[in-house]
Formats: structure tokens, sequence, C-alpha cells
């Protein structure tokens, strides 16, 4: 095992432990100092937190808090954005804390689009296109999630796409489809998705699909009460609609309305200026 592998591999583990017993792990600071010194994928320095045992030597692993909307933060520039992304997918492309995922994968499946996206959309999980691909919402679902951003005017590449989930679910060799994450695989990949979050700082989320909100939220409810509403995910502004593939499985114009209805919310929300042709649109 390469050096990198194996010190996420520790650092995973740590993470398991702080998740499954509540105690953050401690590190010296020279041992901090020690594993910097080495080259490595994740910044060991950066895990510093503000654990009440070990005030400054805390290993705990989650992403700093950040208070959204305040002014005191200095907005990190494009370029700073890109590259803290590349650090954290260079950490999930290396992720086996999901050991039944890592050996299935073609891949993973991190995110695509704008380091400096307004509108960031988080789907489920990776599909069979998508893992052969290693980009999220490329396959039929992906071709009208395209189609839709299209429609509110804005390129795919400028807006972001990712998943709960950075590798996709393990079907049973020959069988064909995909299978919704479990609550322990959304719990275990969602760091990640709160780190690509709390870099992006997107001006609003799209949830699609209840599982995507059960990743963000940690709720489970019918889709037809949740969607259409603005919801809140750590002070940005969430709003959930329907997954693409529901839409695909149900064509039905009215539903399909509804999240030509939701997105024109989230027009409106960013004070984007909505078209007659726009307003009078049915995907
Ligand atoms: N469905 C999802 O939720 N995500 C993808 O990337 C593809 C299909």
């Amino acid at each position: 095992m390469q050096f990198p592998q194996a010190l996420e591999t520790v650092l995973q583990t740590l993470e398991r432990m702080r998740d499954e017993t509540g105690h953050r792990p401690c590190a010296s600071r020279m041992a901090l100092d020690a594993l910097n010194q080495i080259s490595s994928p994740r910044k060991i320095d950066s895990l510093e937190g503000h654990a009440p045992s070990c005030p400054k030597n805390n290993l705990g692993a989650d992403p700093p808090s950040r208070d959204y909307g305040a002014a005191s933060s200095a907005a990190p520039s494009k370029t700073e954005k890109t590259d803290k992304l590349a650090a954290v997918q260079t950490r999930v492309s290396v992720c086996i804390k999901c050991p039944n995922l890592a050996s299935s994968r073609t891949q993973t499946v991190f995110g695509v689009g704008n380091p400096d996206a307004e509108i960031m959309f988080v789907g489920e999980a990776p599909g069979a296109d998508e893992d052969a691909q290693g980009e999220p919402f490329v396959g039929r679902a992906g071709q009208l999630l395209t189609k839709i951003i299209r429609a509110m005017g804005f390129p795919r590449e400028e807006v972001y796409i990712a998943n709960v989930l950075k590798c996709r679910p393990d079907v049973p060799a020959g069988s064909f489809g995909n299978r919704p994450p479990t609550p322990r695989e959304m719990q275990t990949c969602r760091p990640y998705l709160m780190e690509q979050i709390d870099i992006i700082r997107p001006k609003v989320i799209v949830a699609l699909g209840a599982v995507a909100v059960e990743g963000l939220l940690g709720t489970r409810a019918p889709m037809r009460e949740l969607r259409g509403r603005w919801d809140s995910f750590n002070g940005t502004p969430l709003m959930i609609t329907y997954h693409p593939a529901y839409l695909l499985r149900n064509q039905s114009p009215s539903e399909k309305r509804k999240v030509w209805e939701d997105m024109m919310l989230v027009l409106e929300r960013l004070e984007k200026p909505i078209s007659e042709k726009q307003r009078n649109y049915f995907l």
C-alpha cells in the first residue's frame, strides 16, 4: 500500500472511532507536524478542531463550521476553491470507508462544474453510467437534468453537480439497475458533500429527490410534502424537487411542470430575470 493510502486508512479509522464513540481522538502537536512534513493528499493540520478534551491538537475531521452570510470570512477566490476541491477529490478517490463500495466501484464520482457556482444540484448516487464515466448525472436522468439546467438559462458547466454518495451502490453481479444508498452509506459519505458545499458556498442548493433530502437534512418524508418550498441547509437556501429519474418514470406533464415551477423559484431567489418563454415552459 502507498503511504498516502495508508495514512488515509488511519485517518478514516480515527474518524469512524470518533463517529461511533462520540470521542474525538487526539494527536500531539509533534505528531501533526511530523505528518505534515510527509507529502500527503490530506492536510493534517486542517483537521485540528475544538474538542474540549484536547483543545489544540484534536484530530477530528469535521469540515470547519462556517457562519454562512457572515462578513468576517473573506470570500475565497475561484482558484482557491478549485484547489480545495481537488484536495478533497484526491481523498475521495482513495476512500475505503465502505469496503463493499470501494471494491465494487469502477471509480469514485466526485462532482462536476463551476467551483464558484451559484447553484449546486445534489443527487443520490452514481449509477452505472456515472460509475463508468466518473461524472455525475451523465445517463438518461442526467440528460434530463442538463435540459432543465439549460432551460433555466445556464450552461451545465456553470452550475455544480454532485451526489450524496461518491460511489455507485453495489448490486449483485449480473443484476441490472441501481439500488438506493443505505442510511449508513449516506452518513459515512456525508462529510465529503459537506466539504464540497463548504468550499463552493453556493447561493442555492437544489436537492433532487427524497434520498438527497435524507442525505442533506437527515429527514424522510414523501416528496409531495417536501418539494416546492424553501428549506435551509446550514443557512444556505435549499429547494427540494423531484429527481429527474422520477420524471422519466412518470411522464405526466403536471409532474414535470412542478419541477419547472420549483426551478423558477430558484431563479427568482437568485434574482435572475425570467422570460415569458421560460414562464410558459414545459419540460
Ligand atoms: N442519479 C443520481 O442521483 N445521480 C447521478 O449521478 C445519476 C443518477
